[in-house]
């Protein structure tokens, strides 16, 4: 199998898996239990957390509330938000992942004022438009550290700094899913302004269905599951030890982030991209972006149907979305950025992660190449 999904998700590391097996067999042990530190069951969580806090900087280990992903994360940040208050006003962007922009959907259902921000055309927030949206009455602002289809930066520390200067009460959120573990993350430096983070492990070589948020000290937020008082009252639930110690692992082992080794790679299979297919285009090519993704499309080309085509020869990618039917909309993120449909229609994503190789991506463009010239099946029918 050639996988170059990695923004979908990644392969846990060998030393995550070791780090699991002994919460699945030996050490099975209730990490809540007054036993837990003579059972060692407490570890993994204590561990997740400090290794959180070194690779994104953190005050200290306790700005971690454990949930079950990125997904959790978001949502509780729109519903801690929500209870409590009757209106207000909540800006996001207008690429957000679907785990932000459906709860702030959900506010605007409830009577709140939700102001998307425009992107432009390479994917990047409209400072200006965000500026003018930043009223005294706003109280949450929630943009993405790095958009999961182009991959592009946007620029937190800014935002910020912005939100302080003219918003000073407002909470900022960053879905930071697909930023930590990929690029360094300072939360004590140029992303000090930031309030709530939300993160996945299976986004850095973790497990899946563990992630978390983290909450800068000082902030409180409302409790999302109530129960037997784990995470500190705020998330109850059976503490899952086994999926803790391999996000702890994972996050030690991403402090090396590989960064420039990933950077080459996606910059030398898009030099020959653009040799084999001078036609496609780069998305938000030209402005900072993850060093793991190229985001391209090839005009009159079916992505979504090259993808699936190339899955049965065991190579993955992703897509922005599925549109050429005309029964999905298409990427989100592509529209937003005034991209027109018959470019769009053609995206693949291709994300690399440690694992990928040179001699993939020649397997890859190898394999695109013919597709690209002869579609599977004659062409995008729009
Ligand atoms: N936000 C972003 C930007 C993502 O890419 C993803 C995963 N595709 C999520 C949130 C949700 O993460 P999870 O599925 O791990 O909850």
């Amino acid at each position: 199998m050639i996988y170059l999904d990695n923004n979908a998700t990644t392969q846990p590391t060998a030393r995550v898996v070791e780090a699991m097996l002994p919460f699945l067999t030996e050490c099975y042990f209730n990490a809540s239990a007054s036993t837990a530190a003579f059972t060692g069951a407490d570890k993994p969580r204590r561990e997740a957390a400090a290794a959180m806090a070194r690779l994104l900087n953190a005050e200290e280990p306790d700005c971690f509330t454990f949930t079950s992903g990125a997904t959790e994360s978001n949502n509780w940040v729109f519903s801690s938000f929500a209870r409590g208050r009757k209106a207000g006003r909540v800006i996001v962007s207008a690429i957000e992942h679907a785990s932000v922009a459906e709860p702030a959907a959900g506010l605007a259902r409830a009577g709140f004022e939700i102001v998307e921000v425009p992107v432009d055309s390479q994917g990047v927030v409209r400072l200006e438009a965000l500026r003018e949206a930043l009223r005294e009455d706003t109280g949450l602002v929630s943009i993405m550290a790095a958009n999961n289809e182009t991959g592009v930066l946007e620029p937190v520390a800014e935002i910020g700094r912005m939100i302080r200067e003219l918003c000073p009460a407002a909470l900022f959120h960053t879905d930071a899913t697909q930023a930590v573990g990929k690029i360094p993350v300072d939360l004590q430096g140029d992303w000090q302004d930031v309030d709530l983070l939300s993160f996945s492990a299976h986004k850095f070589h973790g497990p899946k269905g563990i992630g978390g948020l983290y909450i800068r000290p000082g902030f409180e937020l409302e409790p999302m599951i109530l129960g037997g008082g784990q995470e500190r009252g705020l998330r109850s639930g059976t503490t899952n030890t086994p999926a803790l110690a391999g996000l702890a692992s994972a996050a030690s082992e991403a402090r090396d982030l590989k960064l420039q080794a990933i950077r080459d790679l996606r910059d030398i299979f898009e030099s020959r991209l653009l040799h084999e297919l001078p036609e496609a285009v780069i998305h938000s090519g030209s402005v900072p972006r993850l060093p793991n993704t190229s985001y391209f499309s090839v005009p009159g080309i079916d992505g979504e149907e090259i993808a699936e085509d190339l899955a049965a020869s065991c190579i993955i990618v992703g897509t922005g979305a599925a549109c050429s039917s005309g029964a999905i909309e298409g990427s989100k993120t592509l529209r937003s950025m005034g991209i027109p449909h018959t470019i769009a229609a053609g995206g693949l994503r291709v994300s690399f992660s440690r694992f990928s190789t040179i001699a993939q991506l020649d397997v890859f463009l190898k394999a695109i190449t013919p597709r690209c010239v002869h579609p599977p099946t004659g062409g995008l029918a729009i």
